[in-house]
């Protein structure tokens, strides 16, 4: 056990002792000098040996250390295209890629370049990452989740390296598909390399191109990126043979609303007749995400009734309180800091 050694060695008794001791000649003091050190260098030793070991199991879990810049591999619950509703021309889009990538032979046979990568922009909770495991789960492929902003907030000086270990672990783990979510974070364009930050970010950038131009020889691993800025993105992620494909991803309209609010409102209104129509009509500007939670929310207020299913008060109820929620969320955004 490294950690009980490193506390006994720190209470080492000898350690104590000689500490305790008077100096009288240099040869004591040499000699005193060295058993003080050598406790403290060997806790030093252990403390870096326990700092690398705690690396080593995060580097095998592929979590990327410490923080939230995860990558989840994932495709245990398979998704299908039929649980993302309202985006159907994305779908089709999408569907188009999966095509591609399945059969490359027939594309290639006329004259079809394969595409690299993918974009999916639009505003956030409107089903990109949905989208991203829709087509993972399609290929029967590891779906590799990244948030670009984590890695070049939380690890200055090692996103270069993250970015390379992430498209290793990519090739070692094909076919796979690299998901990164907030690409303007890492590929948005600068207009000054002033700081240590955005040399930091320029790198990664550098690095992360790089390793997109190399997707040749990756074989069964592709990328899709996700950003709802796109017009701030550098040209150079943009240019043909890296992200080949560009797919708006928009707010869903009222009747994408509907689709969207019955895919998650169907599991749990069983028994009831719901009017959806009428929730969808208070549902303005609300994204894929905000519907959800509305059906979360029902189900909540379904419980609290002590009923078994939900009813179309429930919804009503339900659909206020998320509208209610996201003003107030629109109001803490413009508050100044
Ligand atoms: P984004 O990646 O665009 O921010 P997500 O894919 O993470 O959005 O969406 C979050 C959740 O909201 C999804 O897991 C899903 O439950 C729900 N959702 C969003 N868009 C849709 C949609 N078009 N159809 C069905 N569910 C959706």
């Amino acid at each position: 056990d490294v950690r009980a050694a490193a506390t006994a060695g720190g209470r080492s008794p000898d350690s104590v002792t000689f500490g305790a001791k008077k100096p009288d000649d240099s040869g004591q003091l040499l000699s005193l000098l060295v058993s003080a050190l050598l406790p403290v260098l060997l806790i030093g030793g252990l403390f870096v040996f326990m700092m690398r070991s705690a690396q080593g199991q995060n580097n095998q879990a592929m979590s990327f250390g410490k923080s939230k810049a995860k990558m989840f591999v994932a495709n245990k619950t398979p998704v299908t295209f039929a649980e993302v509703a309202g985006v159907e021309e994305a779908k089709a889009e999408l569907a188009e890629v999966v095509e591609f990538l399945k059969f490359p032979e027939r594309f290639e046979a006329l004259g079809a370049k394969i595409p690299k990568g993918v974009l999916l922009y639009g505003p956030p909770g409107t089903g990109k990452t949905l989208l991203a495991r829709a087509v993972a789960s399609q290929l029967d492929a590891n779906f590799l989740k990244v948030v670009s902003s984590a890695i070049v907030d939380k690890y200055i000086g090692e996103s270069a390296r993250l970015i390379r270990e992430m498209f290793n672990y990519a090739k070692d783990h094909q076919p796979c598909i690299i998901f990164m979510d907030e690409i303007d974070a890492i590929g948005g364009r600068r207009f000054s390399e002033g700081t240590s930050a955005d040399r930091e970010i320029q790198r990664t950038l550098m690095e992360l191109l790089n390793q997109m131009d190399g997707f040749d020889s990756l074989g069964q691993v592709k990328m899709i990126m996700a950003t709802n800025r796109p017009d701030t993105l550098d040209p150079a992620v943009l240019r043909p043979g890296r992200l080949d494909r560009k797919i708006e991803i928009p707010l869903p309209n009222e009747q994408a609303r509907l689709e969207i609010l019955k895919i998650h409102a169907l599991p749990i209104a069983k028994h009831g007749e719901i009017d959806y129509e009428a929730v969808v009509k208070l549902s303005d500007s609300f994204n894929g995400a905000d519907l959800r939670n509305v059906c979360t929310e029902a189900g909540l207020f379904a419980i609290r009734a002590e009923r078994e299913y939900v009813i179309q008060e429930d919804f009503m109820k339900a659909v206020r309180k998320v509208a209610d929620n996201k003003k107030l969320e629109t109001k803490l955004d413009y508050k100044p800091v």
